[in-house]
């Protein structure tokens, strides 16, 4: 029998088995896809917000601003990239400066550090490529970017190695209370467990009814974005916002942590797995954008994607104990940057429900990662005489080697497709998109999985790339 079970391993369940994972306790981790971050956590703006923008005394205000002191140093640990560059929210009417002077009171109040409201100057000698309609801005200079499917995959496998057990394509389908626990079905198989904690994203509503009377709806909303060229990426130095609306943030434009610039999102309920880009959702996204900066070359375009959020009928965070089940749903923007805060939240909130938690020794706390792009010509020079597989550059974009495409598939979450490669090391990650290296990378994959190239997927099942040809 587990201790707890945790159902899905997007940002917000890898930093609760993280945290568990200091424990001395049987954690197990159920996720539906056939990796981690495959839900909100693989596509959403990467930022690690400040914390001006959610109510005062909500769970999101005190989360984000918790979580957002706490992802540098796990950042540093973990070897996750991370920059802390700032954010500016753009006032364009008179309406608008009120908004960010009561953003500035907010934030404030909310425990920001270092908010100030510029001028129209200010604002441009930092960004002199803002729009000069611009009167002034709120300016966030705690606001970082990430990259946020591998902070996900960080504290996945940092958990992992601490003896928690995730298991792939294993969805959960049904939930029995029984004495001193629950017994869940996933992927054929049954799984009893002491506690549950539903982390389920987007179909949190679902999973939760499989226990419990149906209390909460979740209404999921799509974004989509450009992702431009790096000749792009140094467009802005900052993360420029408009003002928030009721649909949420409004459309950003910022740098990514890879040296892109990301573009986007729009607003629009759909279906969960509405993954789609359409062309009104990009003109949209256009249009608004270039409110803000004029000059943003869209034919620099090298990818378009949507994420999926996993809003609900509630106006805040939903992290609930029901007896030795948990809910921790409804976690929309900034769950990205409240994921640290909320896994400490729910670990004090099941210790308040009766769970007895006692530490670990000989916990893992640090990973380490061989980043080859972001080495100097001697340590590359030192790293290649020792494996010359760090030699060997695969792709060339991003300048990613064979000898970090293994180190990948070796991790300790085990990559089975093009794109779990793609979140581990990089490779396809650049201008290409993977045109060039996605053979090698298949080529490799099936080497080292000792597998049949076609057998391999680019992404969700089913997604196969290669067929055989039948002479
Ligand atoms: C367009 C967009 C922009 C955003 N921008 C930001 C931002 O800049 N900063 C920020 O802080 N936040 C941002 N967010 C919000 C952030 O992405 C989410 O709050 C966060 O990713 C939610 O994480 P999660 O783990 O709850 O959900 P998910 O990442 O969706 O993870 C849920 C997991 O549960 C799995 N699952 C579902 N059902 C089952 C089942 N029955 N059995 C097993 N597994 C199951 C899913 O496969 C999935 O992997 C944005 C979101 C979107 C969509």
């Amino acid at each position: 029998m587990y201790d707890v079970t945790i159902i899905g391993c997007g940002i917000v369940g890898s930093a609760i088995a993280y945290e568990l994972s200091k424990k001395k306790l049987k954690c197990l981790v159920l996720e539906k896809e056939n990796d981690v971050a495959m839900g909100a956590t693989r596509a959403n703006s990467a930022i690690i917000h400040a914390g001006y923008d959610p109510d005062e005394g909500t769970l999101m205000a005190k989360l984000n601003v918790r979580g957002a002191h706490l992802c540098e140093k796990l950042c540093e640990d973990l070897s996750v990239a991370y920059k802390r560059i700032g954010a500016l929210v753009l006032a364009f009417s008179d309406e608008d400066v009120l908004t960010i002077k009561k953003l500035y009171k907010r934030g404030v109040s909310n425990g920001v550090e270092g908010l100030k409201i510029l001028s129209h100057d200010e604002t441009k000698a930092i960004e002199p490529n803002i729009s000069d309609d611009v009167k002034a801005s709120l300016y966030a200079p705690t606001t970082a970017i990430i990259n946020p499917w591998e902070y996900a995959l960080a504290l996945a496998e940092t958990a992992a190695i601490n003896g928690v057990e995730i298991m792939l394509d294993s969805e959960v389908t049904d939930i029995k209370k029984m004495s001193g626990g629950f017994a869940l079905t996933a992927g054929g198989k049954e799984f009893l467990t002491r506690y549950v904690i539903n982390a389920a994203g987007a179909e949190a509503d679902a999973v939760h009814d499989m226990a419990l009377p149906h209390s909460f709806n979740i209404v999921p909303n799509k974004g989509a974005y450009y992702l431009l060229d790096k000749n792009e990426g140094a467009r802005v130095n900052h993360v420029i916002f408009q003002c928030p609306s009721k649909a949420g943030k409004g459309v950003l434009v910022s740098p990514t942590i890879h040296g892109n610039l990301i573009v986007g999102p729009n607003s629009v309920d759909s279906e969960p797995d509405d993954t789609t880009a359409g062309a009104d959702d990009l003109y949209f996204v256009r249009s608004v954008a270039v409110k803000s900066i004029p000059s943003i070359d869209f034919r620099a375009n090298i990818r378009n994607f949507s994420g999926v959020r996993p809003n609900s009928d509630r106006d805040d965070f939903i992290i609930e104990a029901h007896g030795g089940f948990f809910d921790v749903a409804g976690i929309k923007s900034p769950g990205l940057a409240s994921a640290p805060g909320i896994a400490e939240y729910v670990i004090s909130l099941m210790e308040e429900n009766g769970a007895v938690f006692r530490p670990k020794e000989n916990y893992v706390s640090s990973r380490k990662q061989v980043r080859f792009n972001e080495m100097s010509h001697e340590e590359r020079a030192v790293l290649v005489k020792d494996n010359p597989l760090y030699g060997r550059v695969i792709c060339r974009c991003e300048t990613v080697t064979e000898g970090e495409i293994i180190d990948a598939i070796r991790s300790p979450i085990m990559p089975r497709t093009v794109g779990a490669v793609k979140r581990r090391c990089g490779a396809g990650l650049g201008r290409c998109q993977g045109g060039f290296c996605e053979p090698r990378v298949l080529e490799i994959l099936a080497r080292e999985l000792k597998v049949p190239i076609e057998s391999l997927e680019k992404e969700k099942s089913g997604s196969y790339i290669v067929k055989r040809r039948e002479d």
